[in-house]
C-alpha cells in the first residue's frame, strides 16, 4: 500500500490518518482541534469505532433526549436504544492527531491544499510556498463547504445550516442525564434549539437553521426564551462558537480512480440532526479495512459494498429529513403529541427507522 495523502485535519481526515500507517494530513490552520465547531454528542457505537481516544474524551452522557416547545411545554420524551456521550472534541482530535503520529503518520499544518487531481497528485500552499505531492489515494476530508470535492464531482452541492452554540451557568434544576431540545419553526426554521447539561449549572447551549434564514437575532431571541423559562439570569454565553451543518447525502460516486471524498465533505453527516461523526466514523472504517485487505482499484470495490448499508441509510434518512422540513419541526412534533405518541424510542444512528414509523402516522393523520 503506498502513501495516502489526506486534504484536512479536522476529525474524519485524522482518524483515516490514525488507522493508515504512512498517511500524510495537509491541514490549513496552525493548530490541530481548532477553531473547535462541534457539540461532540455521539452514540456508544460512534465510540467503538473510534476506540480509546473517544472514550479517553467522554466528558458526560445522558439518557434521554426531552423535547419542549419554547413556552416550556413538554412535547415528547426521545429514548435512544443507547446510551449519548458528550466528547470534548478538542481533546479528541488532539488524541487521534496523537495516535496518528504514532503510528507513523506525518501531520502537516498551515498547509493548504488548493487543487488535487485524479492521478493522485495535489498541490500545497505551506510554509515553504508552493509544492506538490503524489500518493497512492488522496482522501479529500476538506468539511462542510466541499469545495474541492464539488470541483471534481464527488459530492453534490449539499444544504447547509449554521449552528452556533456557548457555555451557560444555569440557573434552574436540571435532570443531568437528559438533553433538552426546542422546536419553534419560527425561530429554529427547520432545525432546533439544544440545551446539553455539564453537571447540574452548566450547560452548553445552541441552535442552528438554514443559511439562507439564520440571524444573530434568532440566536439572541432564543436565549432570551430559555432566560424567560428561568433556565438562566442572564442570557450571556460563555465561548461562543460554531460552524456549518451539512444537511445531504453521499452521491455513490463520491470516489474515482486515486481519490475519494470523506466526511462532511462528502455528505456522510446523519441529515436530520447534522451529527457527521457516526457516518464518518463508518465510513473510515470501511475504507481503511478495504486498503488493508487490497490495493487501488480492487479496495474501492471492496469499499463501496462495506459502505453501501450506510449510504443507503443516509439517503433515506434525508428524504424523511425534507419531509419533516416540509411540515415544520414543531409542527411534525404537535401532531404526534395530538395523536397521543410522546414517548418515542429511536435508533440514535439511523434516524429513518423511527421517521418512517412516525411521518406514516403524521401524514395519516393530517390527512
Ligand atoms: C455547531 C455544530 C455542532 C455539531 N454537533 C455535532 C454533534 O453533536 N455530533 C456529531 O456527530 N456531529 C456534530 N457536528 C458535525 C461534525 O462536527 C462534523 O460532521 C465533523 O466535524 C466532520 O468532520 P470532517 O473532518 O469531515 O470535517 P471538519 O471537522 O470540518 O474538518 C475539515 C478540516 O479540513 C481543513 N481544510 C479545509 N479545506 C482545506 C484545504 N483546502 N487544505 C487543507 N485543509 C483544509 C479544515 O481547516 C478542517 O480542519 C456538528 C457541527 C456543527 C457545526
Amino acid at each position: 500500500m503506498g502513501e495516502i495523502l489526506v486534504v484536512g485535519g479536522g476529525f474524519s481526515g485524522l482518524l483515516l490518518a490514525s488507522r493508515i500507517p504512512g498517511s500524510e494530513v495537509f491541514e490549513e490552520n496552525p493548530s490541530i482541534g481548532v477553531p473547535p465547531h462541534c457539540t461532540g454528542l455521539v452514540s456508544w457505537d460512534t465510540i467503538r469505532v473510534i476506540g480509546s481516544p473517544a472514550r479517553d474524551s467522554i466528558v458526560s452522557s445522558y439518557r434521554y433526549i426531552r423535547v419542549l416547545n419554547t413556552a416550556g411545554k413538554d412535547i415528547a420524551v426521545l429514548k435512544p436504544s443507547q446510551r449519548i456521550y458528550k466528547l470534548d472534541r478538542v481533546l479528541l482530535e488532539r488524541l487521534l492527531a496523537k495516535e496518528a503520529e504514532d503510528m507513523g503518520s506525518k501531520i502537516h499544518t498551515r498547509a493548504r491544499v488548493v487543487s488535487v487531481d485524479f492521478e493522485g497528485s495535489i498541490a500545497i500552499h505551506g510554509k515553504e510556498g508552493f509544492r506538490r505531492a503524489v500518493g497512492s489515494m488522496v482522501a479529500i476530508a476538506e468539511g462542510s463547504l466541499g469545495t474541492i470535492s464539488r470541483r471534481l464531482g464527488l459530492s453534490r452541492k449539499q444544504d447547509l445550516l449554521v449552528g452556533i452554540q456557548g457555555y451557560a451557568r444555569v440557573s434552574k434544576n436540571i435532570d443531568e442525564d437528559e438533553i433538552l431540545v426546542f422546536v419553534n419553526d419560527r425561530i429554529f426554521k427547520g432545525f432546533f434549539g439544544w440545551l446539553v447539561p455539564l453537571g447540574s449549572r452548566e450547560a452548553v447551549v445552541g441552535m442552528a437553521s438554514s443559511l439562507r434564514s439564520y440571524s444573530n437575532r434568532a440566536f439572541r431571541i432564543y436565549l432570551a426564551v430559555l432566560r424567560k423559562l428561568g433556565y438562566f439570569r442572564d442570557s450571556s454565553l460563555r465561548g461562543t462558537y460554531g460552524g456549518l451543518i451539512v444537511r445531504g447525502y453521499p452521491i455513490t460516486n463520491h470516489y474515482r480512480d486515486r481519490v475519494i471524498a470523506i466526511g462532511d465533505a462528502a455528505g456522510f453527516v446523519k441529515p436530520f440532526s447534522g451529527g457527521g461523526l457516526y457516518p464518518a466514523s463508518k465510513q473510515v472504517e470501511a475504507f481503511s479495512t478495504a486498503l488493508r485487505r487490497s490495493d487501488g482499484g480492487e479496495a474501492l470495490k471492496r469499499y463501496s459494498r462495506l459502505i453501501g448499508d450506510e449510504i443507503r441509510s443516509l439517503r433515506l434518512q434525508w428524504i424523511a429529513t425534507k419531509a419533516v422540513e416540509a411540515i415544520g419541526v414543531e409542527r411534525a412534533m404537535k401532531i404526534l403529541a395530538g395523536m397521543g405518541i410522546r414517548s418515542i424510542s429511536m435508533d440514535y444512528d439511523h434516524h429513518e427507522r423511527v421517521f418512517f414509523r412516525l411521518i406514516w402516522g403524521v401524514l395519516a393523520e393530517s390527512r
